[in-house]
């Protein structure tokens, strides 16, 4: 079987590559990636060598440089995106541009060439925000995202990425592709750029400095280990229905102020360097999913407790200093 995987340089995108290449024997993998300042070489070291995985340094936005690397595959996953909420409030043209722009341009070279099934990742976040409600309650019934909660993006970031869903899902109605959409909460784990939550805050702690955490802390988020999404987006592509969407949750609610209090356990550092900063505009409260679909549908289902996940993206920040002290944050 023959992939393009875009963005495989960036954080998900490069563990995806590694699994799929562990996982599936028969793959070979095209890597599209425009190395922007979250796209890192350093993270494809263990397959750069293989015969299997072949990189190509390009923009989704080239319509020229997306015919070529498409060609002959089977299966195409867009990973490429902008993908930092905060940058997005900064300025939207680089979001309007990757992930709107550059998903058409991907469709519309997936349709030329004919492959056989589309897979777009997406996320959570364009379901927008649901009323707070404490963490951790089993048999609560506060209430989640579905793959039918209506689209309602709040962030410049989100909005980009519901167009792109919106984009996908018409080329499936209109032109009839195979497209298959996956919605992840949020991702940690190894290889994750340091602006993100979980990484700056270990990085940060590392250093010795000031951890900032928006507003009250209290915002509710799902987080879910790298690998169990990654095996969601290979379970879509084998099992999924065309025009369906998944979502995967990790099933492991948590406050900000949580987890920031959690990693700095880990680290054995005491709480003191623990700074309520301005809130960011327009933040969410809090994002639950509900999984039901790939569970049943796909035989899915998280396998990384937390805390675990947590201690092992600790570890390998603490193990790899060289790697995100050498991370370009300009781009
Ligand atoms: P990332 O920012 O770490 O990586 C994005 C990659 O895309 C980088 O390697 C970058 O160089 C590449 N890229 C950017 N613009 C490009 C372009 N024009 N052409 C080619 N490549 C380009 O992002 P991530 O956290 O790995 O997220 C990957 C995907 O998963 C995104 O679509 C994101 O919306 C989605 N997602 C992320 C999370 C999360 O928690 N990180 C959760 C749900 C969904």
């Amino acid at each position: 079987m023959k992939y393009l995987v875009t963005g495989g340089a960036g954080f998900i995108g490069s563990n995806f590559v590694q699994f799929l290449l562990d996982e599936s024997r028969d793959a070979e993998v095209i890597n599209l990636d425009a190395l922007s300042y979250a796209g890192n070489i350093d993270n494809l070291v263990e397959v750069m060598d293989n015969p299997r995985h072949k990189f190509i340094h390009g923009d989704i936005c080239d319509p020229d440089t997306v015919s070529c690397a498409i060609d002959g595959s089977d299966v195409v996953v867009n990973f490429a995106a902008e993908s930092h909420v905060d940058r997005s409030i900064a300025s939207d043209k680089d979001f309007v541009r990757t992930n709107v722009l550059g998903t058409a341009t991907l469709l519309a070279g997936a349709l030329a060439s004919g492959v056989k099934r589309f897979l777009q990742v997406s996320t959570d976040e364009v379901y927008g925000e649901l009323p707070w409600a404490e963490p951790e309650q089993e048999d609560s019934s506060a209430p989640r995202f579905t793959e039918d909660t209506p689209l309602a993006p709040r962030s410049p970031y989100s909005a980009t990425k519901a167009a792109a869903d919106h984009l996908a899902l018409a080329y499936h109605v209109t032109h009839g592709l195979d497209v298959v959409i996956t919605r992840s909460s949020n991702n940690y784990g190894p290889n994750q750029h340091w602006e993100k939550l979980i990484p700056l805050m270990i990085t940060y702690a590392l250093q010795g400095q000031p951890l900032p955490v928006y507003g009250d802390g209290l915002h509710v988020r799902d987080w879910i280990y790298v690998t169990d999404h990654c095996r969601g987006i290979l379970a879509a592509i084998e099992q999924g229905t065309s025009g369906m969407v998944y979502n995967f949750g990790g099933d492991s609610e948590r406050t900000n102020i949580s987890v920031v209090k959690e990693i700095l356990e880990i680290l054995d550092r005491g709480q003191g360097s623990i700074r309520h900063v301005e809130d960011r505009p327009g933040h969410d409260r809090r994002y639950a999913i509900d999984s039901s679909r790939a569970r049943s549908k796909l035989g899915w289902e998280p396998s990384v407790n937390f805390s675990d996940g947590l201690r092992d993206t600790v570890s390998w920040y603490v193990a790899n200093q060289e790697w995100w002290e050498s991370s370009d944050l300009d781009g």
